[in-house]
C-alpha cells in the first residue's frame, strides 16, 4: 500500500492569492479532491489523505505533521501563483536544502507528466525549481510543490476555470505519481488491453486502436457516467466475457457522437 497526502493550500481565512472572481484555496481545494477520486478510481493499493478537504484554516507546520504521522510515500502540495498580473506558466518546487535523488525524481516525473497534459493549452512551462517552503522542509518524504498556473493572469485564469485543462492537470499529476510509485491499474481495466488474444492477426491494430479511442473517452466521462453509463457497463460485460469485436468499437464511437450532440 502506498500513501499520498495532498496538501490544498491556504484556507479559511488565508484565501491565498486571487483574481478575477477565484480564490486560490477554492481551486486548490478542487484540485486534490479529484485527484483523490481518479486514484481511488483507477489504481489499487493506494491511500490518499488530504490535509484539508473543507474551507478550514491550517497551519503550514500542521500540514507536513499530518504527512510525517501517516508516514507517507509522497507529499503534494498543490497551489495556484500570483504576481504582476503578467507572469504566465506552471512550474514545480522542491525543498532547496539538500533532497535526495528520490524527491528530484518525484519532481521531474510529476512535472513533465503535467506538462505534456497542460501544454497543448499553450501554458508556458517555467521549469522545476527549488525553495524554502516550510511544508517541504518539514515533510520527512519526498515532497514536491506544485503551482498550477497564475491566478492574475487574464490567460491563466481563464484556464484555471476551464474543467479539460484542470482535468488534464489533475491526470497530469496522478499518472506522474503512479509513475514514481509504481500504482498498478485496477483490473477492469487492465482487462480492456488484455482481451486480445495474442494469436489474433488484428490484435495489434486494436490494441493502438482502441488505446487512442477508448482511453480520450473514458478521460471525458465525469465519475457518474463512468459508474452508471449503460455502454460502459455493456463494455465492460463485454469484455469479461470475451466477446470484444471491431463493432463495438465502432458503437461505442456512435454512442459518443451523440453524447457530443446533446
Ligand atoms: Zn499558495
Amino acid at each position: 500500500m502506498k500513501t499520498i497526502v495532498f496538501d490544498a493550500g491556504h484556507g479559511g481565512h488565508d484565501n491565498g492569492a486571487n483574481g478575477f472572481g477565484l480564490y486560490e484555496k477554492d481551486l486548490c481545494e478542487d484540485r486534490v479532491k479529484r485527484m483523490k477520486i481518479i486514484l481511488e478510481n483507477e489504481y489499487e493499493n493506494v491511500k490518499i489523505i488530504l490535509t484539508r478537504s473543507d474551507d478550514t484554516f491550517l497551519e503550514l507546520r500542521e500540514r507536513a505533521q499530518i504527512a510525517n504521522r501517516a508516514g507517507a510515500d509522497v507529499f503534494i502540495s498543490d497551489h495556484k501563483n500570483a504576481f504582476n498580473g503578467k507572469a504566465r506558466g506552471f512550474e514545480s518546487f522542491i525543498w532547496n536544502g539538500g533532497v535526495g535523488a528520490a524527491t528530484r525524481s518525484l519532481q521531474n516525473i510529476v512535472h513533465r507528466s503535467v506538462y505534456n497534459k497542460i501544454k497543448k493549452y499553450d501554458i508556458p512551462d517555467r521549469g522545476t525549481k527549488q525553495a524554502n517552503f516550510s511544508v517541504l522542509r518539514n515533510t520527512k518524504m519526498s515532497a514536491i510543490l506544485l503551482e498550477e498556473a497564475f491566478i492574475d493572469n487574464r490567460a491563466d485564469n481563464n484556464l484555471l476555470q476551464k474543467k479539460e485543462f484542470s482535468e488534464a492537470y489533475c491526470r497530469g499529476v496522478v499518472e506522474g505519481l503512479a509513475e514514481f510509485l509504481g500504482l498498478k491499474k485496477k483490473a477492469d481495466q487492465q482487462n480492456m488491453k488484455s482481451v486480445y488474444k495474442e494469436d489474433d492477426w488484428m490484435s495489434e491494430k486494436l490494441d493502438k486502436a482502441t488505446k487512442e479511442v477508448w482511453q480520450p473517452v473514458i478521460e471525458r466521462w465525469t465519475d457518474e457516467e463512468k459508474q452508471h453509463n449503460p455502454i460502459g457497463k455493456v463494455w465492460l460485460e463485454r469484455i469479461k466475457n470475451d466477446e470484444l469485436e471491431c463493432k463495438d468499437i465502432i458503437r461505442l464511437l456512435g454512442h459518443e457522437r451523440l453524447r457530443g450532440l446533446k
